[in-house]
């Protein structure tokens, strides 16, 4: 080893490196080095004596520690680093002292960054190996190795370290923490956990669930029956302690998804990256990306067909209780829907407008959570009157008893399950009473003259004695509530009230707040989408499903469709009649509009225009009818020439329309023309009647007076 005796060394240091500083560079990286690593402080003593006895004085040696407790992987992070960097650029430094110094920058480009820059201010460097001179190409060279070398180390150690735990996970034999419920033997072999407590509570959740068929319903059992389940603490001074307390939903979850539980073996279950931020994230991969899984590894509490199913029924229930399609509770509006209503096109829960019309409300469902949230088009807009109707008839209609009879044998299987459950809660209480004789027989068997000692033992017992009593309390609480077994009266009574709800259903006083309670109860959820018609997929309760098809619904005008032969009797009514003359006609012979209303001419004009029915001006016209004006255009006459000829009734007049006003036939040509300064408006008194019409129906009097169409 070369030192400051060393005269190859000795040479390297001139009068220029001795006048300026040295700087011993520290570097621990976390703080449990700096606790303990009180080695590695003895060795940087070392290292300045060295450069003592290389002709630095003690005052010359400036130390930078301050990355101690600090770790970081790039210079960016650490500061007494970048500090060095500038002491040497700004050639304050005559030499660089460090233990290992090539790992004195983490990564190879600060390395070579601080090399660099020691060439140009012909800074020495001084490590335990020996003292280089980064201006000297040989030492250079060897510098550069070390640092690339270092960071070869690095890597190869990490990967040394997880390939170890790789090919030890392949063969399953890698020791990893266990779920509640198995344990390691001294052996090293997975078994299930002794404690018959913790392995009958397992039991209970995996049966549980086979029984409800879903997590959130395995939860409400455990609670409503009291039941406590087991959880080993992972971290802290209570670390591998078991405690008992509520089931949650995400333990619940936890203990149904791990592989585990059904004796398999399994490694790299979870993915890990880091988000923009370098935040770590972990996410659950896919089975086929698992890096490991060996069936049969070590016994289990289910087979591993059982997880297969659970699995398939837990991702089906995720499916249809995504965040966003959580069911709502009833509020006040008619949509019976409200809450249930899935879009089928995008799986999202759909929402209830309403539109009135006619005073009444209808719902609409409607699909616009995306829409307003990215402001695009709404997905689905759908009327749901008929929807609501058609999902009542369905409802009724498979309210039969028969229905009835599997979901109280489904009550049967479950209450068959509180004998099992009765037994894990008296397990508790046995539990608290063993806490409370151990105790007991500490706090006996503790000197009494030690106070300390006898009094912190004695509020053990205290509480182990109050945990017994609330375990009690808790026990004949939980037996008095339980409901057992129906008896043959309940469930007739349930069968009868089966038969009831069809007429409670169908009864026009039931507030439709009561039908959708009912729906509620049900119906789990109600999937809609439109296309050619629309598809309504229904999904009962009792896991039932039933697809309608329902025709789109009609538009507004369409529902208040006028019955096809008030529309043909219009139609030919229109030929010789005026729209009031035809509702007053139609009125005579009892007929009323689509919705009910009696008929005048406005509605009659609607229908005409709803069916493109000419009016009867339209068919006047296009019979070749023209007003008086047109007429003396049309011969080259004075216009007050046809107006004499009309009131001498020498015009076949037709009354066009309900404001009075008339079209008349182009008269034969031979009429007489007006002699010269004789007052127009005066008749011709040769002229004779010309016969009404069988096609003018209207008086005479009226027809007098009629007016021309402008
Ligand atoms: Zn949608």
């Amino acid at each position: 080893m070369m030192d400051g005796s060393d005269p190859r060394a000795a040479m390297k240091v001139t009068a220029d490196h001795l006048r300026r500083n040295a700087y011993l560079y520290v570097r621990q990286s976390s703080l449990r080095q700096v606790l303990h690593n009180t080695e590695s402080t003895q060795r940087q003593y070392d290292l300045r004596g060295r450069a003592i006895r290389l002709g630095w004085t003690a005052e010359q040696i400036i130390v930078i520690d301050t990355d101690q407790g600090q770790s970081g992987a790039s210079a960016a992070d650490r500061d007494g680093f970048q500090r060095l960097v500038a002491e040497v650029s700004m050639g304050r430094a005559g030499v660089v002292l460090g233990l290992e110094v090539s790992r004195l920058a983490r990564n190879n480009a600060d390395w070579h960054r601080l090399l660099e820059i020691c060439a140009l201010s012909r800074t020495l460097i001084l490590d335990e190996d020996g003292l280089y001179d980064p201006g000297n190409f040989n030492d250079r060279l060897l510098l550069g190795l070390k640092g690339a070398m270092s960071e070869a180390e690095l890597h190869m150690l990490k990967a040394r370290l997880i390939g170890g735990q790789l090919s030890k996970a392949r063969r399953g034999e890698l020791v990893m923490s266990l779920p509640v419920g198995l344990v390691y033997t001294t052996a090293g072999k997975v078994v299930l956990d002794p404690d018959t407590a913790v392995q009958q509570a397992i039991r209970h959740l995996f049966a549980t669930f086979t029984a409800t068929g879903s997590a959130i319903a395995t939860v409400k059992a455990f609670r409503q029956q009291q039941l406590r389940f087991p959880r080993r603490i992972t971290a802290g001074e209570r670390k591998g302690e078991l405690v008992w307390a509520a089931l949650e939903h995400s333990q619940a979850l936890r203990v149904l998804h791990n592989p585990r539980y059904a004796g398999a073996f399994c490694y790299g279950r979870h993915g890990h990256g880091r988000t923009p931020t370098g935040k770590p994230t972990t996410r659950l991969l896919p089975r086929d990306e698992w890096t490991v899984l060996i069936n049969d590894a070590h016994p289990g509490y289910i087979t591993w067909e059982q997880y297969e199913t659970h699995q398939q029924r837990l991702s089906e229930l995720a499916a249809a209780r995504g965040t966003d399609r959580m069911a709502s509770p009833p509020r006040e509006g008619p949509a019976l829907l409200q809450g249930l209503a899935i879009c089928g096109v995008c799986g999202r829960r759909m929402t209830v407008r309403y539109h009135t019309r006619r005073d009444a409300q209808f719902p609409d469902y409607v699909c616009q959570a995306e829409g307003i949230r990215t402001a695009t088009a709404i997905c689905q807009n759908i009327p749901g009157a008929g929807i609501d109707t058609a999902v009542g008839a369905l409802l009724m209609q498979k309210l039969t008893p028969l229905a009835l009879q599997s979901a109280l044998a489904v009550a049967e299987e479950l209450s068959t399950r509180a004998d099992d459950a009765d037994r894990l809660r008296q397990a508790t209480v046995t539990r608290a009473r063993y806490h409370t004789d151990l105790a007991r027989r500490r706090y006996l068997a503790v000197d009494p003259t030690n106070r300390l000692v006898a009094d912190s033992l004695e509020a053990d017992w205290n509480n182990a004695l109050r945990e017994l009593a609330d375990a009690t309390d808790q026990y004949e609480h939980a037996k008095a509530s339980t409901a057992g077994p129906l008896s043959a009266q309940q469930q007739a009574r349930i069968t009868a009230l089966a038969a009831d709800i069809p007429a409670l259903w169908s009864n026009p006083d039931t507030p439709q707040r009561e039908r959708k309670r009912m729906a509620r109860l049900l119906l789990q959820d109600v999937t809609i989408s439109r296309g050619d018609h629309i598809t309504v997929h229904i999904r009962l309760k009792g896991g039932q499903d039933h697809s309608l098809k329902l025709p789109l619904p009609l538009a507004s005008w369409q529902l208040r469709k006028t019955p096809d032969e008030v529309v043909a009797a219009i139609n030919e009514l229109t030929e010789q009649h005026t729209d009031s003359q035809i509702a007053a006609i139609l009125e005579q012979r009892g007929f009323t509009s689509g919705t009910g209303q009696p008929l005048h001419a406005r509605i009659i004009r609607q229908i005409r225009d709803a069916y493109h029915l000419p009016s009867h001006t339209q068919r006047l016209r296009d019979a070749g009818l023209l007003t008086l004006n047109e007429i003396a255009r049309q011969l080259d006459v004075n216009p007050r020439t046809v107006k004499s000829w009309r009131n001498a009734g020498l015009l076949t007049g037709h009354f066009a329309n309900d404001k009075g006003e008339y079209l008349y036939e182009l008269p034969s040509p031979d009429l007489p023309r007006p002699r010269i300064g004789r007052p127009p408006h005066q008749p011709t008194p040769t002229a004779g009647h010309t016969l009404h019409t069988e096609h003018d129906t209207v008086n005479t009097a009226r027809r007098d007076h009629g007016r021309e169409i402008a």
